[in-house]
């Protein structure tokens, strides 16, 4: 059997950006109005520095308005709920985004449930939730979704155009990813199974699959032979393993090469579900700021 087709997230992430941009400036010319993206951050942690300012950098490439809010990591919950009010009212901001995780004195449901459902660009508010799990099949998501979901569906229906009628088994039920990928799946009229650490017969049940996600976090846990011949497979995990140059590599969830030889379409880690999530967070907030102008939702 011929190699999986690779699943090349970076190009189609690039494209999607490209359509952002020329959306941004087509809101400019008809209403003189930017997008505008608050970043949140509380504490040092070194990764989400890298996060927040990747996310502040292509917002600003794309020609929106970027605020960047930087709170030690000793800001109260008051303190920062009072910040989250400021920037719901703020009419330059569109989407707000509180990067997670938040230091532990900090109660993260609360947080979530304070951002504007409109400006909530991570579609983490349970509003935004409800929306996705309430979504009649091939309605318009007119409406925040959480963006490495969203970036998933939008890699599978361009590899495989419709996904109507396939059987799709997603691995991990997490809020973040899991069970957001699901629902996108039901509404793209799948057969949608979701699986997690006490399914039984787990490498049985990935073998029905026509579409495999795997989001667990779990270096190379989904083998080869647990993958249906042809089937489109997703890896959106990320994990970090030591190198033989003293460095780290990043794998996914995913035995990459095995699945390779029996996958249909694989996406790789890095370079496939990855950028697609800064892609869709820009996604998001062009959205908002369409809605707060008063333009109908549009695919982009
Ligand atoms: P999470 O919150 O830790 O959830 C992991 C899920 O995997 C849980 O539902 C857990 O089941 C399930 N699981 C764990 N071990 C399992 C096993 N042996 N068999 C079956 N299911 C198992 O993780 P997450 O936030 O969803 O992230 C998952 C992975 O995606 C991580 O590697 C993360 O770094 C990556 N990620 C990537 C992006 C991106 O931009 N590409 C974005 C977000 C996350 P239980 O519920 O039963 O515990």
């Amino acid at each position: 059997m011929a190699e999986a087709k690779l699943i090349d997230g970076k190009a189609y992430a690039l494209r999607l950006r490209e359509r952002v941009g020329k959306g941004v400036r087509e809101l400019f010319a008809a209403k003189g109005k930017k997008p505008g993206l608050a970043t949140v951050l509380v504490g040092d942690d070194a990764a989400s520095q890298v996060y927040v300012k990747s996310k502040g950098r292509v917002a600003a490439e794309l020609g929106m308005a970027s605020f960047d809010h930087r709170l030690s990591a000793d800001t109260s919950e008051t303190e920062l709920l009072a910040l989250i009010g400021s920037l719901n009212i703020d009419p330059a901001i569109h989407g707000i985004l509180v990067q997670l995780p938040l230091p532990r004195h900090i109660d993260t449901a609360h947080v979530l449930l304070a951002v504007d459902p409109n400006k909530d660009v991570d579609g983490f508010h349970p509003i935004n939730v409800g929306r996705l799990s309430s979504v009649a099949p091939g309605a318009p998501l007119d409406f925040p979704v959480p963006c490495t979901p969203l970036g998933v569906s939008m890699l599978l229906a361009d590899v495989l155009g419709s996904l109507a009628g396939k059987t799709a088994v997603v691995v991990g039920r997490s809020n973040l990813v899991g069970r957001p990928v699901a629902q996108l799946l039901l509404r793209a009229d799948c057969t949608v199974t979701i699986a997690h650490s006490r399914t039984r017969d787990l490498p049985g049940l990935c073998r029905t699959a026509d579409i495999a996600v795997v989001a667990i976090g779990k270096p190379e846990f989904v083998r080869g032979d647990w993958i249906k011949p042809g089937a489109a497979v997703i890896d959106v995990g990320i994990n970090r393993l030591p190198a033989d140059n003293g460095k780290s590599r990043l794998v996914g969830d995913v035995a990459f090469a095995e699945a390779l030889k029996v996958a249909g379409h694989l996406s790789p880690v890095p370079g496939g579900v990855g950028p697609m999530t800064v892609a869709c967070l820009m996604y998001n907030t062009l959205q908002e700021a369409r809605r707060a102008a008063g333009l109908k939702f549009a695919a982009i």
